[in-house]
């Protein structure tokens, strides 16, 4: 079959390498000019002018990222060497906090807890007890309450200092929006995987070469077509598939933002058939009631003075911060809640990545806040912005009772992307796994 990937996401090459590898003839049309969407390289210049690549926004994956890692994997990325694998760490700057060893599970997660600095005996007892009854109950809870509902019962400090930020990293959604059942599916996934399940991958490499830009050449040698810089306008449904801006495929899969995925849908409003626009009617109203929320990361740079051991060459001077990835006090102009040293990651001496969850403020304001926040809790004396990238539709917001747009919108006609009904959250194994989806169902529907 000939078979449209429009969007060049995570989500779309993830649909693009599956229907390769079931033989069909794939064209991907990606509107940007870079690839990877919502995680895609850029390139901008460092404080001395000279180019430098970071990402549109720091990202985590973790080990329970299996369809992720797979065909990482398949397009020939070497996965330990892309990225650096920790066990699951949720510490502060004073070091108090989770730290998980590396033991299979529970005992990673009863030694972890057991050993957390600066929580009492009481908050040790209660996280337990709690996550004891978690398990009894299948991880299955009231579809409709919220993690904050979910963890009532939970002590003050860990509810502020170990629920909260989790749930803000995993569902991008404060705990007393964000659906307490998807929290769940997400901790049973990654607490009770497997060993390793629960261990944090931080991308070694610009987000590009982790997978989009890799896939892009994988997919190149087999023949697939791939247009960067080519938006698609239009869609329209013919006797026998669909066209897309005038060229004829079989199939489509419309791998975009959810939003634009509703528009294009809609754009074939007057192609379809009367069942066909009470369908495609009902799947937009879904797509269309999403609501978003947004992520901004502020690079800065440390100064030399700042780094320990000065600007020195050593590996141990590449670092700024006593571990690569550390959590923050979010508060009142304190907008950060997580900083990344990119020293640890392969990138320059002193590059910090703060990351603000939910950011609401303008660019100058947010990294006036951050710099502040930096040096109160890290106390880094001189800080320089860089860089900072709010994306206002970064997630869709993960609340209770959430109704998703399913994969199939039309016969012939997929969506791919982390908002279509599935387990996760807004994520890179969300997309992924929406993507293998629609070209499962695509081939599924052939044979
Ligand atoms: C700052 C930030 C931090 C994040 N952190 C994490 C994290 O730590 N861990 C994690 O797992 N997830 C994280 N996420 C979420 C993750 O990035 C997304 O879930 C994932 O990238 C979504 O991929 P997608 O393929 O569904 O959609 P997208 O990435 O939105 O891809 C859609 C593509 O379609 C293209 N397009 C749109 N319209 C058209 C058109 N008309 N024609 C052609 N092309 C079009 C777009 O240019 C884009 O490339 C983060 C997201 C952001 C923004």
């Amino acid at each position: 079959m000939r078979v449209a990937v429009v969007g060049a996401g995570w989500g779309g090459m993830a649909a693009a390498v599956a229907l390769t590898q079931a033989g069909h003839h794939v064209t991907v049309m990606e509107a940007a000019r870079t690839l990877g969407g919502r995680a895609r390289a850029l390139h901008t210049v460092d404080a001395a002018g000279q180019p430098l690549v970071l990402d549109n926004g720091q990202h985590i994956l973790i080990g329970a990222y299996t369809e992720t890692l797979r065909l990482m994997r398949t397009v020939g990325v070497d996965v330990p060497s892309a990225m650096l694998r920790l066990p699951l760490t949720l510490t502060y700057a004073d070091r108090s906090g989770l730290e998980l060893p590396d033991l299979p599970p529970p005992w990673d997660a009863l030694v972890g807890v057991a050993r957390a600095r600066g929580w009492s005996w009481t908050d040790k007892v209660a996280l337990l007890r709690t996550c004891a009854s978690w398990q009894l109950k299948g991880f299955r809870c009231d579809a409709r309450w919220s993690v904050a509902q979910l963890c009532e019962r939970l002590p003050q400090r860990l509810l502020q200092e170990f629920i909260e930020p989790l749930c803000v990293s995993a569902l991008n959604t404060p705990a007393h929006e964000a659906s307490a059942e998807v929290f769940l599916r997400v901790l049973r996934d990654s607490l009770f995987s497997g060993r390793g399940g629960s261990n944090l991958l931080l991308p070694r490499t610009d987000l590009g070469t982790l997978f989009p830009d890799t896939a892009a050449q994988w997919l190149q040698a087999r023949g697939a077509a791939l247009h960067s810089g080519q938006r698609v306008a239009g869609l329209a449904r013919t006797p026998d598939g669909w066209d897309v801006d005038g060229t004829h495929f079989d199939s489509v899969v419309l791998a975009t933002h959810s939003t634009e995925a509703a528009r294009l849908v809609q754009a074939a409003h007057g192609s379809l058939s009367h069942t066909e626009q009470g369908e495609a009617t009902e799947w937009i109203h879904v797509t269309q009631a999403l609501r978003f929320t947004s992520i901004g990361t502020v690079y800065a740079q440390a100064s030399a003075t700042s780094l320990p051991n000065g600007s020195g060459h050593t590996e141990e001077s590449r670092h700024t911060l006593n571990q690569a990835m550390l959590a923050l006090h979010p508060g009142p102009e304190q907008p950060a809640q997580f900083v990344f040293d990119r020293g640890h990651l392969g990138g320059a001496a002193g590059l910090l990545a703060f990351v603000v969850s939910v950011s609401e403020q303008d660019r100058a304001t947010l990294e006036d806040q951050v710099v502040r926040q930096a040096q109160e809790q890290l106390g880094l004396k001189t800080l320089r912005p860089l860089q900072s990238v709010v994306e206002k539709r970064a997630t869709f917001a993960c609340t209770p009772g959430l109704r998703r747009p399913g994969n199939r919108v039309l016969s012939g006609l997929w969506a791919a992307g982390d908002y279509t009904e599935g387990p996760y959250p807004a994520t890179l194994e969300g997309a992924i796994r929406s993507g293998l989806h629609a070209a499962q169902q695509i081939t599924g529907l052939r044979h």
